[in-house]
């Protein structure tokens, strides 16, 4: 997995935690905030913003990728999403495949508890030595995925 330097990780965090501040979510209640540190160094954060309708609600990470994006950043190094929940929550499906588009298999995803960095526990746990933070990625979270590259493989002829 890609690395990552202690101290992009805390700014990340920290990002993510400010992001989650600005959650429209007063149907689901559950804030959720996101950071997503570009590879010029720039730190993108995002909200989830819900909607009446349900479905138009669209999640933190995606609106970090969809801001970056339209403002012409494609090439990102790390994502951090956080929630008000105790514990690491992993993005949701759509925002796998999203996070797949324009994430490198291995970069870095940190999914951090709420209380981070107060999270604490048996020492030999590894996700309890850096304040419960579980860092994974988008090729574990969504393996055997369906990418852009498959839109350039040779069609068989019919
Ligand atoms: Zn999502």
């Amino acid at each position: 997995m890609a690395s990552l330097a202690d101290k992009q990780k805390e700014q990340l965090i920290k990002a993510a935690l400010e992001g989650k501040e600005f959650s429209y979510s007063p149907y689901s209640k559950f804030r959720v905030g996101a950071a997503l540190l570009a590879s010029d160094g720039t730190i993108i954060k995002g909200a989830n913003i819900e909607n009446a309708s349900y479905g138009g609600t669209i999640c933190a990470e995606r609106t970090a990728i969809v801001k970056s994006v339209s403002e012409g950043q494609r090439s990102f190094a790390a994502l951090a999403v956080v929630t008000d929940v105790k514990s690491a929550i992993s993005p949701c499906g759509l925002c796998r495949q999203v996070i797949r588009e324009f994430c490198a298999q291995d970069m870095p995803i940190l999914l951090v508890p709420a209380d981070y960095p107060q999270a604490s526990g048996k020492p030999e746990d590894a996700m309890n030595r850096s304040g419960g933070v579980k860092q994974t990625s988008i090729g574990e979270l969504l393996p055997d995925s369906f990418g852009p590259e498959h839109l350039d493989l040779p069609r068989v002829p019919t």
